[in-house]
Parts: C-alpha cells; sequence; structure tokens
C-alpha cells in the first residue's frame, strides 16, 4: 500500500518571486503549514537569471558610460587604458546571486516554511508527487490550497535550423568572455536591455526586429526615441527582418570549450588562439543573406513553465499558448488549486508575482476582512532597464484614445536635455534625448498615462506611480512645487 501523503496546509510549487511571495503571507503572517517545492534555485527567474544579474550587468555597463561622460567633466579618463574584467564581474555578480539564494532560504525557514527541492506533477487536484533532487526517490503531499507559481522560460524558435548553437536570456548570464559582435533577435524589453548593456560596454551589437521599431507594445514616443536613440549611439538596427532560417556553428566547439575552461579572457581567447565562438547566421527567404557572429541571443518571447506539472491530472485548464487560465483572484478551474506570476501569462513582473501571492495569502488565511483580496493590474507601473531607461504607468496614447474616445484625450510633451549633458559636445548631447508625456482623459484631466525615458527614470517613476494609482489629475501634478535643478520637475510644470 502506499504511504500516506504528508498533509499541509498550502503547497506552493515554485520557489521563485510569486511562490515565496504566497509562501510567505501564508506562513509567516497567518501560520499555516506551508511546503514550498522548487526544482531550480531559490528565488527563481528574478534572482538567478533575470532582474537582478540584469541589473547589475547594467550597473556595471552604466559605469562605463560614466567614465566616457567623466571626459566632459574635465577628468583625465585614460579610456584606452582602462582595463575591464568580465569574468572577474561575473564572478562577483554569481557570487552575491548565491547570497540571495541563501536569503531566500533562510527566510523561508525563518517563517516556518518548509522547503523541498525537486519537481512537482499533479496526481489529482489536491495531491502532488514530488520527484527529490538528492535522491530520484517520489514522495506525495496532499493540502486543501495548492499553487502554481512554476514561472515561464525563454523560447527557441523551432523553426530556425541550429538554433539550439544560440543563447537565451538565461544563457546570457553564463557568459564570462564579452563576444565582440553579437546578434539579438527580438524587439520586446529584454531585448532592447541585454543589447543596451552590451554596447554599452563596447560590444558591436546588432538588433533584428520584425518591424520598424522596437518596444511595439509601449507609447509611439518611446518607441521612435528609444530606436533612433539606439541607432545614434552604434547599434546596428535590422528593420522589417524577415528572421533567421539557418544558425551554424563555425568555429571549433571543442577548442573553445577548453579555453573557457582554462579562464582566458577575450585577449587571449577571442582575438587569439581559439579565435572565440562564431556562428553563420542566414536570413530566411530567397536572398538568404548571411552573416557572421560571436554569439546570437535569442529574446523572442517566453512560455509558460508547465511541461512537468501534468496539471490535467488536477482538470486545470490552460490557455491556447500553455498558461494556467485564472480569474481576478488567481483561482484556476479547479477548486482550491490557484496559480499566478509569469505562469498565467498576465504582467510578467516580480513585483506583480509578489503581490499576486501576498493579496492571495490573505484571502485564503487571512482575517475577514480580507476575504476579498485580489491585485489590481492594472497602472502597474515598470521600467526598461535600457540606456537611457524607459518608464511607464497606465495608457498609452494609443490606447487612451481607444478607450475614451480621440475628443477626450490631452496629451502633454516635453523633449529635452538633461542638465547632465551640458558639457557634452552638440554631438553628444543630441544623442542623449530626455522625453516624457502625459496621457490625460475628461474634462477634469486625470492622468492616466505617464511615459518617461532619460537618466534616473527608474528611480523617478515609482512615486509618480503613487500619484497616477490615487488618480491624480493634471492640475494636482501642477500644484506640485518643482524640485530644481532636476529633469523630474519637467512633469509637473508640463504646458
Ligand atoms: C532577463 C530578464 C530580466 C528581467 N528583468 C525584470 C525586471 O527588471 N523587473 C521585473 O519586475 N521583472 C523582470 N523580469 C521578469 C521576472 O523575472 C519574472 O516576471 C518573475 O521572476 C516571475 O516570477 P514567478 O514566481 O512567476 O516565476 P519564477 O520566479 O521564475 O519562479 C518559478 C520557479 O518555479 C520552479 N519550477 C518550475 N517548475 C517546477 C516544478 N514542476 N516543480 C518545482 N519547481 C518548479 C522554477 O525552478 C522557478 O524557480 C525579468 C525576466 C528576465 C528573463
Amino acid at each position: 500500500m502506499a504511504p500516506t501523503p504528508k498533509q499541509y496546509d498550502y503547497i506552493v510549487i515554485g520557489g521563485g518571486s510569486g511562490g515565496s511571495g504566497a509562501a510567505r503571507r501564508a506562513s509567516g503572517w497567518y501560520g499555516a503549514k506551508t511546503l514550498i517545492i522548487e526544482n531550480g534555485r531559490s528565488g527563481g527567474c528574478c534572482v538567478n537569471v533575470g532582474c537582478v544579474p540584469k541589473k547589475m550587468t547594467w550597473n556595471m555597463a552604466s559605469i562605463n558610460e560614466a567614465l566616457h561622460a567623466a571626459k566632459s567633466y574635465s577628468y583625465s579618463v585614460p579610456l584606452e587604458d582602462v582595463k575591464m574584467d568580465f569574468r572577474s564581474f561575473k564572478k562577483g555578480r554569481d557570487a552575491s546571486i548565491l547570497r540571495l539564494n541563501g536569503a531566500y532560504e533562510r527566510n523561508w525557514e525563518r517563517e516556518g516554511i518548509e522547503l523541498i527541492h525537486g519537481t512537482a506533477h499533479f496526481t489529482s487536484p489536491h495531491e502532488i508527487v514530488v520527484k527529490l533532487q538528492d535522491s530520484g526517490e517520489e514522495v506525495a503531499y496532499t493540502a486543501p490550497h495548492i499553487c502554481i507559481a512554476t514561472g515561464s522560460y525563454p523560447i527557441v524558435p523551432d523553426d530556425v535550423e541550429g538554433a539550439e548553437h544560440a543563447i537565451t536570456s538565461d544563457g546570457f548570464f553564463d557568459i564570462e568572455c564579452l563576444p565582440q559582435k553579437i546578434a539579438v533577435c527580438g524587439a520586446g524589453y529584454i531585448a532592447v536591455e541585454l543589447a543596451g548593456v552590451m554596447n554599452a560596454l563596447g560590444v558591436e551589437v546588432h538588433m533584428f526586429i520584425r518591424g520598424e521599431t522596437f518596444l511595439r507594445n509601449f507609447d509611439s514616443m518611446i518607441q521612435q526615441t528609444m530606436t533612433k536613440r539606439y541607432e545614434d549611439v552604434g547599434v546596428v538596427i535590422h528593420k522589417n527582418h524577415p528572421g533567421f532560417a539557418k544558425v551554424e556553428r563555425i568555429d571549433d566547439e571543442k577548442v573553445h570549450k577548453e579555453s573557457m575552461a582554462q579562464g582566458l579572457g577575450r585577449e587571449t581567447c577571442c582575438d587569439g588562439p581559439c579565435e572565440g565562438k562564431k556562428l553563420r547566421l542566414t536570413t530566411k527567404g530567397p536572398e538568404g543573406t548571411a552573416y557572421e557572429f560571436d554569439e546570437l541571443l535569442w529574446a523572442v518571447g517566453r512560455a509558460p513553465e508547465v511541461k512537468d506539472l501534468q496539471v490535467q491530472n488536477a482538470g486545470v485548464e490552460q490557455t491556447q499558448k500553455g498558461y494556467i487560465k485564472v480569474d481576478d483572484f488567481q483561482n484556476t478551474t479547479v477548486e482550491g488549486v490557484y496559480a499566478l506570476g509569469d505562469v498565467t501569462g498576465q504582467v510578467q513582473l516580480t513585483p506583480v508575482a509578489i503581490a499576486a501571492g501576498r493579496q492571495l495569502g490573505n484571502r485564503l488565511f487571512g482575517p475577514p476582512e480580507l476575504k476579498n483580496s485580489k491585485l489590481e493590474y492594472h497602472n502597474i507601473p515598470s521600467v526598461v532597464f535600457s540606456h537611457p531607461e524607459v518608464g511607464t504607468v497606465g495608457l498609452t496614447e494609443l490606447q487612451a484614445v481607444e478607450k475614451f474616445g480621440k475628443d477626450n484625450i490631452k496629451t502633454y510633451h516635453s523633449k529635452f536635455t538633461a542638465m547632465y549633458y551640458d558639457l557634452f559636445s552638440p554631438e553628444e548631447k543630441a544623442k542623449n534625448p530626455t522625453e516624457y508625456k502625459l496621457v490625460c482623459a475628461g474634462p477634469e484631466e486625470k492622468v492616466v498615462g505617464l511615459h518617461i525615458l532619460g537618466l534616473n527614470t527608474g528611480e523617478m517613476l515609482q512615486g509618480f506611480g503613487v500619484a497616477v494609482k490615487m488618480g491624480a489629475t493634471k492640475k494636482d501634478f501642477d500644484s506640485c512645487v518643482a524640485i530644481h535643478p532636476t529633469s523630474a520637475e519637467e512633469l509637473v510644470t508640463m504646458k
């Protein structure tokens, strides 16, 4: 006879942002007996291959930009001799992530959450079996409440021969030796961020996009200005590109691997004995143009991580693209089974997954007044860590016109050069725009969209996000006294 499954109040599958938020609220706040099952590294995508390593790399790239800016401020920075050791930076970044993995697990332990390393699948709506990572043994667990928070993974196109020779954002964080020339395929925020850091680190970057601009889900101002800005600073953008038919590895993979293992750097590896990794890419279509690059990065979207879950055993329904179907309260189609974060295809951001997890915890285990808790998915501020950063909250101008009608929308727009660039040469100044747009609706001019790009956008947006969330009007913005001299003051003085 099979042993009786171990019983919990709450089982959370996935120890990433959403899973951690869900478990900590349930156990840490409300004392529910909670189990997290994690088959990778604690902290999930954000900590290991997402926000955290991305922002650290962005910081590193920003320092390179600052070194160049220093010249305009009369520092004699010997730029030609400034050595950068990417391998050593990566070591530091990896160590920092390892500390975060530990911090996650210590927090769970402190809050009474049990953690099991293994891969979970459903056997029925309230029972899962976990294949334990250490022993390979399969153990059953049961709970009246089970939350799916298994995240998503980067897509590798299945219609491109040899697509596996390239990397995705996961592989990007394994790079030890910077390529000299990289191709980035994709136009979303991950493509723009990773292309931006590579360019700022001195790599020759080519972006291959299907349309005329990237960041297609963003306001037209952001699409246009940022695409032009990237071109101005040397990113080669191949617009209206048909995509690739074939990727071939044309270096000696074995020699390259050995060089990497020996810890050879760019000078001794990519320019020296091993010549580095080399790919030949051939475009789709009769012409079949061929390009050679040291690396190709697929940034063509993400898909829900459901392959091991066997959700059909629980009767949980999925959308056509495989995302777990949920209602406004993160309920799946099966009572007592919930889903949140990237696996649901809702807004795919870390704080969104965490907030959804906390609200679910409030609703399931909190006091009666929280029984209807749910996350509001509108007016969520977000930042793209491009160069410069982009920030957005609320509706694009196009969405606002569709929602309220053209006659009910008024926009305010400002484009200028931030004071930081005043000492730059006119040509350099022209490459560094700051641009803001407010989208206002109705006679009271409620701010329904705010779109900004320029220096320090990431730190600016959070406060404006609160204002927009509270329903601020243009008059409210104007009534706030400006802080001078800043770029942000432009947002409260727009005409
Ligand atoms: C390059 C990149 C940059 C990003 N930058 C940002 C940013 O700057 N800001 C931001 O807000 N968001 C950013 N994101 C998005 C953010 O990382 C995700 O939205 C967030 O991590 C989603 O959280 P989650 O809990 O849904 O999934 P995850 O955090 O990915 O957690 C899912 C976990 O489930 C585990 N798992 C999967 N299947 C099973 C199974 N069957 N059994 C047990 N465990 C399982 C996985 O190992 C994983 O640890 C970025 C993403 C990428 C790829």
